[in-house]
């Protein structure tokens, strides 16, 4: 396994196109808008290193037995699952952010049993091929992204009915010793410092949409790929690195990308899916249901640390004793637990696939992500609740270090004895950073919309069969 220096040298050895506002970055994982975000998957291989997190961090790998990282394993039992649950609520407390490595673990289940599925039925061989990949993938513990979600153009129209065909990643040649493929992904976490991207249908495909069922792994500097960073709210802050306003070392939210395919060929080693349409919906939904249930660990450590940052404030402004504070503090104590007893509710009552994969309860994990949809702005405006106006109109570092009014902000920003401003100052920039709009839209949209889980819900809940229940119980239908 690589410890987080190792990563971050692996990286600089490839050569990825990345724009950034408008410029071709020349040295992308240390330009201040990436770096945040290369720190935070660092952690994840810090922490899986040492020995102190063995239990969480790392697993034995069910191909050869080696120690592994747990962000290259298969879930092979209900412990996995629960296990990946406790991993991301520990990263998400070390780092306090997106730490953007689990969107590749989930893409990595997925095309196992998948590709298992699909070679049972069609004797193909995509199976024996994806396990040759992860090997390397687990014997080389490399980062990988998942992308799935397409731009999509008209959302009225199927993707091979678009005006222009290659809204949606679709495959444009066929050759002997692999395929090429153009489109584009759109959204997708830590892209820009991954070592590969899993290229997935965002929907299920009857026959006429075969060349968009495509599945396969692409490097990240591939000839024909080039990324577009995308902005975030406060993301110029970044630029202020070393000040306090820049909120937080780890980044916010995952540092997502534009991923545009130019006529990428694909070798044949690394297609998973070609054309098999009927499977991309399942497809999907394994990996959506893996990745909803994930938001129940990762956003519950994001908010422990939110909590203490907000405790800490009310603190310095003398009133944690206050009953009515306290009692919203237990309010944000009661949704990250309510969510995080779903996740591991979820993981509990997994069930085997038929690829030897454990997948976890669907209708819990979607119920799991449908709670972030509300409860991570709840958890926000609570904070903002606590924290006060300050949050937004705080003056900046610059002022605070000015030899003219420096003096005097210090004296009328002032909190309780015994606290430095400058601690009050870094609280209310990370609390700013961690409730702010990207980090909100990202608890709405990421593993998908609300709306994406409440079909699923609704699907999973089993109408039919609840109200012959209902019936049964109530003792309906037996009149005249
Ligand atoms: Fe992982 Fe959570 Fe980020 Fe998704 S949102 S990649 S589950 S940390």
């Amino acid at each position: 396994m690589m410890n987080g220096a190792q990563y971050v040298e692996s990286l600089k050895k490839l050569k990825p196109t990345i724009f950034y506002r408008g410029k071709r970055l020349d040295d992308p994982y240390g330009h201040r808008a990436l770096a945040p975000h290369v720190r935070t998957a660092a952690a994840t291989y810090d922490l899986a290193v040492g020995g102190q997190h063995d239990e969480i961090m790392t697993a034995t790998s069910n191909l050869d037995g080696a120690k592994i990282s747990r962000f290259t394993h298969l879930f092979w039992s209900v412990d996995d699952l629960i296990r990946k649950i406790a991993m991301l609520r520990l990263i998400g407390r070390e780092t306090g952010t997106c730490f953007q490595r689990c969107v590749g673990l989930d893409a990595i289940n997925a095309l196992w049993s998948v590709t298992y599925d699909v070679d049972k039925a069609k004797g193909t061989e995509y199976h024996p091929r994806f396990r040759k990949f992860l090997a390397r993938l687990q014997r080389e513990d490399l980062m990988s992204a998942g992308a799935m979600t397409d731009p999509k153009g008209d959302r009225s129209l199927a993707p091979w009915q678009q005006a222009d065909p290659d809204l949606y990643v679709h495959i444009v040649d066929r050759r002997p010793d692999g395929i090429v493929i153009r489109g584009a992904k759109t959204h997708i976490t830590g892209a820009a410092n991954s070592h590969e991207i899993f290229v997935m249908p965002t929907l299920g495909l009857p026959p006429e949409g075969a060349d968009y069922a495509v599945a396969c792994a692409v490097p990240i500097d591939a000839p024909g790929l080039t990324l577009v960073f995308g902005r975030q709210s406060n993301d110029e802050r970044k630029e202020e690195d070393g000040t306090i306003d820049c909120g937080t070392e780890w980044g916010v939210v995952g540092g997502e990308s534009t991923l545009i395919f130019e006529d990428v060929f694909v070798p044949t080693e690394r297609v998973f899916m070609d054309g098999e349409g009927e499977f991309a919906g399942a497809l999907v939904d394994r990996f959506s249901a893996w990745h909803r249930a994930n938001y129940g660990g990762c956003k519950g450590g994001n908010a422990d640390v939110l909590l203490g940052a907000t405790a800490l404030l009310a603190e310095i402004h003398g009133t944690i004793k206050n009953s009515i504070v306290r009692d919203k503090l237990t309010e944000i104590v009661h949704l990250v637990e309510t969510n995080f007893a779903g996740a591991i509710g979820s993981s509990a009552l997994g069930k085997r696939l038929p690829a030897g994969n454990w997948l976890v309860d669907p209708l819990l994990a979607n119920t799991v992500k449908q709670n972030v949809t509300r409860f991570v702005y709840q958890v926000g405006r609570l904070t903002h609740d606590i924290a006060g106006g300050l949050l937004s109109t705080l003056p900046s570092d610059a002022d605070f270090q000015s030899s003219e009014v420096g003096g005097l902000l210090e004296k009328y920003f002032a909190g309780k004895q015994g606290f430095s401003t400058e601690d009050k100052r870094k609280l209310c920039r990370y609390i700013e950073g961690m409730t702010s709009v990207s980090t909100l839209v990202e608890a709405l949209h990421g593993a998908g919309s609300p709306q994406a889980q409440r079909i699923v819900m609704l699907r999973q809940a089993d109408l039919p069969e609840k109200t012959r229940q209902a019936k049964k119980v109530i003792g309906l239908g037996k009149g005249k």
